[in-house]
């Protein structure tokens, strides 16, 4: 199979160069002066758009339209339309006019607004987002126009996930100009936050998983016994990649390319049958739309290859889970990159001051960094040594923090530590310069050479909540920072006064030790740094004043879009938990406590047959009857401890005690069910075992 990438890189982008190419002068100027200025298209214009858009899509097999946006599900919403209109009149058959390309009107009671709607106020708005480009999806129901919009209610409150992330882009646009100003860039006129999303996965084979009803219903297997082996033999990670596998990425790569999507980097993950994709970074808001379709289109070519995409953050017990590298830098329209140190970052001054900007924006908003990473299934993960703790700290490595300490020491001159050559004394191999830093894969947020990479995101989790959050905390500390700088007489002085004083006040957030270890979290808390362990003690964060007083500084939330937002997430956990338990429920009655009483039948009735014949050696039958029904029962109890506790949650109607009683008691009852069956698992004939097992789902791919 071969691929030319430039013939469809972007194929089925109504990129600008396709507009340009496909409306006239004046549309199309018109459209790149609102895309880069904001503002309203002109009816006309918005007309014309709309339909060379449609025959563009047409040409390309299109049957219908969507406005696509992502709720606060997490997730992305569509509603398809076909372009008929008027089906008595042949000539005006395919329509899509410039009214329907802007705004879409629809019925927004069915997704979770937490109180921001109540039902009888139905009214929901799609407004095209002009700064995503317009795409055609091929998907098995035909090809579909998607037009990427925000979504709002009929009072303009945001109810998903890019209207706050626009707002925020647009935050921390004005206050690096601010920055920026200072040191005398008069000509940058947008700095954009860039952000690289990587994003790992599992495969699973198509016909085991639809044996698994927690799969199914879950994402994540409630129940298992670990395979004989696991990882530990680190033999999968860069691995050579198996055929199948390789298969489905070849066919994901053309589907992304087609897309737009700059997919470039594939490779094994640690766990068997876990893999990774990484883009090329891009804008935020683009790169938050890219990631929500390469998630979409993982799981859409999964099925063409008979394999589901799994992308919970923990599929599998005691193998490595799956997370989301957001690598996030600051870009200006001239291409300065604002995090990129330098060859002499002790000497770069506004280096400098964005670091330690960022570094005091982390310390003081670490709760709300932590909470804009909690999902259900990031719960398993976070913390767990394989991904980083729940604690937010930063990673320099060794120059930056050198750097950082003689200045917060008042050091006469800021020295750099050389970073070296690295020599492999292998003298055919050529001494090559070592990076400035090293890595720390135990932090969650970590300084990589120009970019800051936050780890801690879960795999099926938008990254639009966390860049959010981090463009908003960072575009505080950038306006504090101006508000006592641009009245600065000497500006020299006070820019270096205000960067050591924000390292002194802000270095205990900075960590370059082993965040997997229990002597960090001891140490965190001596530093007084927040650690949150679970999602639902991380929810509050959004709703402290501090963090109301930020947001709706800079416009990114209103109190109550942030109320609505902690009231969903809390509702939202209980209501993953409820079906995680209620699947187990289901499986522990329905399937395996039957299989381990039929086998239990079966042993006794052939110690019973053995009972005739005395010298028949029964040892091993008595030793297994016993130890396996001591576990159905045992699971048994688990089973109605759980089902009880099930009926006395539903009946609570607080959102945040709610979720509190699934986490402090039935995720609790939950582990004891799953226990014995675990056990039961290596006990019982793997013929009469009613579903696929661990080494069947992660070695039979
Ligand atoms: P790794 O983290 O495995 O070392 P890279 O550093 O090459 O990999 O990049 C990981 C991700 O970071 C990629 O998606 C890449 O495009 C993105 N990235 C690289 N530079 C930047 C940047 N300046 N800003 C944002 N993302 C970046
Ligand atoms: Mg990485």
């Amino acid at each position: 199979m071969s691929v030319n990438i430039p013939e469809i890189f972007g194929s089925n982008v109504f990129s600008m160069s396709v507009m340009q190419q496909r409306l006239p002068s004046h549309a199309y100027a018109e459209v790149v002066d609102v895309m880069e200025h904001g503002g309203n298209i002109s009816m006309a214009t918005a007309d014309i758009v709309a339909s060379a858009m449609m025959n563009w899509a047409i040409e390309k097999g299109a049957t219908h339209y969507t406005h696509w946006f992502q709720p606060l599900t997490g997730a992305t919403a569509e509603k398809h339309d076909a372009f008929i209109s008027r089906p008595e009149d042949f000539h005006t058959l395919l329509r899509l006019t410039g009214k329907q390309l802007i705004m879409g009107e629809s019925d927004a009671s069915s997704f979770p607004s937490g109180g921001l709607r109540s039902t009888h106020y139905a009214r929901g708005y799609t407004a095209w987002d002009m700064t995503s480009p317009v795409f055609v999806k091929e998907d098995s129901c035909g090809t579909i126009l998607c037009i990427p919009t925000i979504f709002v209610s009929y009072h303009g409150e945001a109810l998903d996930k890019k209207t706050p992330l626009l707002r925020s882009m647009e935050a921390i646009n004005a206050q690096a100009l601010r920055i920026l100003r200072l040191f005398g860039n008069n000509q940058t006129k947008r700095v954009f936050p860039y952000v690289g999303a990587e994003q790992e996965y599992f495969l699973v084979d198509r016909e085991k998983y639809l044996k698994r009803r927690d799969l199914i219903y879950t994402g994540r297997t409630l129940f298992g016994s670990p395979a004989p082996k696991g990882q530990e033999l680190d033999d999968q990670y860069f691995g050579v990649i198996r055929y199948r596998v390789g298969k489905f990425m070849a066919d994901l790569n053309e589907e992304l390319w087609k897309l737009g999507i700059p997919a470039t980097t594939q490779h094994n993950e640690a766990a068997p049958a876990q893999h990774e994709l990484a883009p090329i970074f891009t804008m935020c808001n683009l790169s938050v739309d890219q990631n929500q379709l390469t998630m979409e289109t993982m799981k859409r070519v999964a099925t063409r290859h008979g394999l589901v995409c799994l992308l919970h953050e923990k599929p599998y017990a005691g193998v490595n889970g799956s997370g989301k590298h957001n690598n996030w830098s600051l870009g200006t329209d001239t291409g300065e990159n604002l995090l990129d140190p330098g060859d002499t970052p002790n000497e770069n001054l506004q280096f400098l001051l964005v670091l330690s900007c960022i570094i005091k924006a982390v310390d003081i908003h670490a709760d709300l960094l932590r909470c804009s990473a909690a999902n259900p299934g990031n719960e398993h993960r976070l913390g767990a040594q394989e991904a980083p703790p729940a604690i937010i700290s930063i990673f320099l490595g060794d120059q930056l923090d050198n750097v950082v300490s003689q200045i917060i020491s008042n050091a006469d001159s800021i020295r750099l530590l050389t970073s070296g050559k690295l020599d492999s004394g292998v003298s055919t191999v050529p001494v090559i310069n070592k990076d400035g830093t090293d890595r720390n894969r135990t932090s969650p947020l970590a300084f990589t050479g120009n970019k800051f990479e936050f780890r801690m995101v879960g795999s099926s989790d938008s990254i639009a909540d966390s860049n959010t959050t981090l463009n908003s905390i960072v575009a505080e500390a950038f306006c504090q920072a101006a508000d006592v700088l641009e009245h600065a007489e000497d500006f020299d002085s006070a820019c270096y006064e205000l960067i050591h004083d924000m390292l002194r006040d802000h270095q205990r957030v900075i960590f370059n030790g082993n965040g997997y270890s229990q002597e960090w979290v001891e140490e965190a808390a001596r530093r007084g740094l927040p650690n949150l362990p679970s999602m639902v003690d991380a929810i509050p964060a959004l709703t402290t004043d501090k963090a109301v007083e930020l947001f709706t500084r800079f416009g990114v939330y209103t109190r109550s879009e942030l109320e609505s937002r902690a009231e969903i997430m809390f509702e939202t956990y209980s209501k993953v938990l409820r079906i995680e338990a209620r699947t187990m429920i289901h499986m522990a009655g329905k399937h395996y406590i039957p299989t381990g009483l039929r086998y239990v039948t079966q042993l006794s009735q052939s110690l019973a047959a053995m009972a005739v014949c005395p010298e028949a050696c029964s040892d091993v039958q008595r030793t297994l009857l016993i130890r396996c029904s001591s576990l159905i029962s045992e699971a048994n109890q688990a089973l109605e401890q759980l089902k009880a506790l099930i009926v006395q949650v539903d009946a609570m109607d607080n959102m945040s005690q709610m979720a509190a009683t699934y986490h402090d008691y039935v995720a609790p009852t939950m582990a004891k069910l799953r226990r014995p069956i675990d056990e039961l698992e290596l006990l019982v004939d793997k013929s009469m075992w009613p579903v696929p097992t661990y080494g069947d789902l992660m070695f039979e791919v």
